[in-house]
């Protein structure tokens, strides 16, 4: 299941929304945008956890659907999709060190050039 269609607790304008929010507002005596922070925050927790048993769903080569068991992304581990490579500025620091020893060399040509 794509993880815009899992269920919501506390979809937007909804009848739950608002008990939650008011009941929050009179019992842990917090304003209305703490409260709405709140159920915003439990919106984005139960849309980046998979369901129970929910499964990946990819297409396979044999052109049956993928049983793996499904990531909070909605795929499993052989579908989730490419790496898209290292974050921190160190993780790029690694990355250029474990290059060959004339590469590096070379993307430093190239990231002056560009920049
Ligand atoms: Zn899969």
């Amino acid at each position: 299941m794509n993880k815009y269609l899992r269920p919501l607790p506390f979809p937007l304008g909804s009848p739950q929304r608002r008990r939650c929010i008011d009941h929050m507002m009179a019992y842990a005596h917090i304003s209305y945008r703490e409260a709405v922070a709140k159920v915003v925050a439990a919106n984005k927790v139960a849309r980046d956890t998979p369901l129970r048993g929910e499964r990946c769903g990819a297409r396979t080569r044999r052109a049956t659907s993928c049983m793996c068991k499904a990531m909070a992304n909605g795929r499993c581990k052989y579908h989730g999709g490419m790496s898209t490579g290292p974050k921190t500025e160190e993780g790029r620091r690694n990355a250029m060190a474990n290059l060959k020893p004339f590469a590096p060399v070379r993307h430093e040509v190239r990231e002056t050039e560009c920049c």
